[in-house]
């Protein structure tokens, strides 16, 4: 820490990303990427652009929120693209949080260090010991409301509809939902920004649409709300999108065939590798993300990271109190998941001998 820091940032504790390995070899099931290419529409759309890079990019990015617009059926000024939806997120904090915000105490990580960025005051609220959300804790409260559908890391998702009463419930109340793992098997809040001014939803191109190194999240809500975050937007970096990722990401969208069959093969393969190490004796979440929350009778959270990694899959450990005994799983290649069963199998000593 040099002595030049801000003494409001001393105490600040930073989020720690997953691993991105430097040596290859790895099966990386660690941080929730898409086992498959972005669709060749992309792959297509940025042929040759690498010159365009000489020019800043729009900093309104019309075509891309044009298209997402268009996939979703909203207006183009009810959406805002983002950095990731990491960046969405920070501005969200800063715009909407005077009151405070208020969470899980199993959620994504950022959210706290955000909040301690900012200098707002948090409210956490535990789940319940099956890592469900309790709703009612939420019903009466005055801050800004966070909830990650499906939640990270435990995979459990809400309907829609006990979302939207929440937000019914409370109109100078603000809700917003982190749909970053929704396309796997939960239920989307979009539709529903069309009737209540209180309710933001933000979703990422990292998972389902095979983009994270592109960094293109968006966000949808009433156009009020679009408006302030634009207004934070162009007071911190107009230019947040670069060229090839608003090409990347206006395609990746118009390409729902693509996306279709990605999100079903991952889904089919989360499903057929959660039997799988059920069957081996791990406990898992219901999860509807693109990764498996388990633990296993016999072998500790941390030993099963550990262990894992000597054999070269790369899994996520948190550590933390109520979540150590669990190892967060990304769902990856069907290959991939085999080669993490054998690897399973091995530490438990039931490797068959062929
Ligand atoms: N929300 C949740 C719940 C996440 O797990 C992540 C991924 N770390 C993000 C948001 C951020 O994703 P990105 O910035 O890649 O859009």
């Amino acid at each position: 820490m040099s002595r030049f820091l801000s003494p409001k940032l001393k105490g600040l504790l930073p989020y720690t990303p997953g691993e991105q390995p430097k040596e290859g070899g790895f099966i990386k099931l660690n941080t929730n990427e898409s086992p498959y290419p972005p669709s060749p529409a992309v792959i297509e759309a940025l042929e040759g652009k690498a010159e365009t890079l000489r020019l800043y990019p729009d900093p309104e990015c019309r075509e891309l929120n044009s298209a997402i617009a268009d996939a979703f059926g909203l207006d183009t000024d009810e959406v805002i693209t983002g950095n990731g939806s990491d960046e969405l997120l920070a501005f969200i904090f800063q715009a909407f949080c005077s009151k405070g915000a208020a969470f899980p105490d199993i959620t994504y990580g950022f959210y706290k260090v955000w909040a301690q960025l900012y200098g707002i005051n948090t409210r956490v609220l535990p789940l319940k010991d099956d890592f469900s959300i309790c709703l009612d804790d939420y019903t009466d409260i005055d801050e800004t409301i966070f909830i990650a559908n499906p939640n990270a890391p435990t995979g459990l998702a809400l309907p829609a509809s006990d979302i939207i009463a929440l937000a019914k419930n409370k109109a100078d109340r603000l809700i917003v939902v982190d749909e970053a793992y929704v396309d796997f098997g939960a239920e989307s809040c979009v539709p529903y920004i069309k009737e209540l001014d209180n309710l933001i939803v933000v979703q990422t191109f990292s998972k389902s649409r095979n983009l994270a190194g592109g960094r293109v999240a968006f966000a949808a809500a009433n156009s009020e709300l679009i408006n302030d975050l634009n207004r934070v937007k162009f007071s911190f970096h107009p230019y947040n999108l670069n060229r090839l990722s608003q090409l990347a990401g206006a395609a990746a969208v118009k390409d729902r065939e693509y996306f279709e069959s990605c999100t079903s093969r991952i889904i089919k393969t989360r499903e057929r590798t959660a039997k799988e190490l059920k069957a081996l004796g791990f406990i898992l979440t219901d999860s509807k993300a693109n990764f498996i929350f388990a633990r296993h009778e016999e072998i500790s959270g941390e030993e099963i990271y550990n262990k894992l990694r000597e054999r070269g899959v790369l899994v996520r450990y948190f550590g933390t109190d109520r979540i150590k005994d669990y190892v967060r799983i990304t769902v990856g290649s069907d290959d991939e998941m085999d080669a993490l069963i054998n690897s399973v199998k091995d530490i438990l000593g039931r490797q068959e001998n062929a």
